[in-house]
């Protein structure tokens, strides 16, 4: 499993709900997943973030 960034608005919410603190921003924008620190809450990921994102910007990648 691995989450894309498309069009991150720079809001914030996604690293706020992230219990593995995976989610690296720059300049307030998403820059990259951790992914091996996302694994560690299952192979699925939480989602958390996916949900959290009122633009859509993250989206699992099977
Ligand atoms: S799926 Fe969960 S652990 Fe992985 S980056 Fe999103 S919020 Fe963090
Ligand atoms: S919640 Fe969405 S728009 Fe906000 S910082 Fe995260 S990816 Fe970007």
């Amino acid at each position: 499993m691995a989450i894309a960034v498309l069009s991150c608005q720079g809001c914030g919410r996604c690293s706020q709900v992230c219990p593995a603190d995976a989610i690296l921003r720059n300049g307030g924008k998403v820059v990259k997943i951790d992914e091996g620190k996302c694994r560690e809450y299952g192979d699925e990921g939480c989602r958390k973030c996916v949900e959290a994102c009122p633009y859509g910007a993250l989206v699992i990648m099977d």
